[in-house]
């Protein structure tokens, strides 16, 4: 009997880009950095590891995991949570981590042990007790992380290079954008191609378009370009994501209501918040 469990669930636990930003004028949406809960049937896929895994960790306890962890490259906010994710120090468990951002001289292990290192952080990736699987790939390349899950990737436009994924499992899809800039004119390609389709993207909208010129050559887009890329590439729910630490709660549900008024069903992501899909 096909049952009605969805395919894919979300839950995010950081919605933040930059630094985390604690406090009353942020408790709508949140303060922590970018971290996504990804289940497809029993499959468990977290994206990135900001300062938001650490909640997603207190969830897990100490329950038996065997878990990729799919990273869009290696800034802080989207790593900095890694140490503090509670899973990673029960003996037990397993991860892969996927890295696609890489210059070939790098590698995702030789990162970690740099942030983590004397004296920026007290102990090495070596403590981890866990088993612990690095894997780098190149953007642009697609695997299956596990029977029934494909994973489809593309290099975005930031500084230090990141990586845009697409997971699609039992027939649906979802995209993970950020951080990306996009061009000049027209829509970056590479991502068009990537979302083409999807039911849902999660994309980097730490601006908008009237802030944008003061920040070009930092990495980032705008939420009203999340709108463009997603009626060109017909995508069916935009997610606008890695919200600015300086767009306040009362900032935030004025992009809700603009960004809703110009795409009918648009989402602002929140901690704690779920999707079906
Ligand atoms: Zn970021
Ligand atoms: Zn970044």
């Amino acid at each position: 009997m096909a049952g009605s469990a969805p395919a894919i669930t979300l839950r995010f636990w950081g919605v933040r880009g930059s630094t985390p930003c604690p406090g009353p004028r942020y408790l709508r949406y949140g303060g922590n950095t970018s971290c996504v809960e990804l289940r497809c049937g029993s499959s468990l896929l977290v994206l990135d590891a900001g300062t938001g895994i650490r909640e997603l960790g207190l969830r897990l306890g100490s329950s038996p995991l065997d878990c990729d962890l799919l990273l869009t490259h290696t800034h802080l906010d989207h790593i900095g949570g890694l140490p503090f994710f509670g899973p990673m120090y029960v003996p037990a468990n397993r991860f892969v981590l996927w890295s696609g951002h890489l210059a070939p001289q790098r590698t995702l292990v030789k990162v970690l042990q740099e942030f983590m290192a004397d004296p920026v952080f007290p102990v090495p990736p070596s403590v981890f007790p866990s088993t612990v699987e690095y894997r780098d790939i190149q953007a642009g390349a697609s695997f299956e992380p596990r029977p029934g899950i494909t994973v489809r990737t593309a290099p975005l436009n930031h500084p230090n290079r990141a990586t845009g994924y697409r997971i699609e499992h039992q027939g649906r899809s979802v995209c993970y954008i950020t951080d990306t800039e996009h061009p000049e004119t027209g829509r970056d390609p590479a991502v068009v191609d990537l979302v083409r389709g999807a039911d849902m993207m999660i994309y980097d909208a730490s601006y908008t378009d009237e802030e944008y010129p003061r920040y070009r050559g930092w990495g980032h887009s705008t939420w009203q370009e999340g709108v463009r890329i997603a009626e060109e590439a017909g995508v069916g729910r935009l997610v606008i994501f890695h919200h600015d630490p300086n767009h306040d709660d009362d900032a935030m549900d004025a992009i809700a209501e603009q960004a809703d008024r110009a795409r009918r069903g648009t989402i602002v992501a929140r901690e704690g918040m779920t999707l079906d899909l």
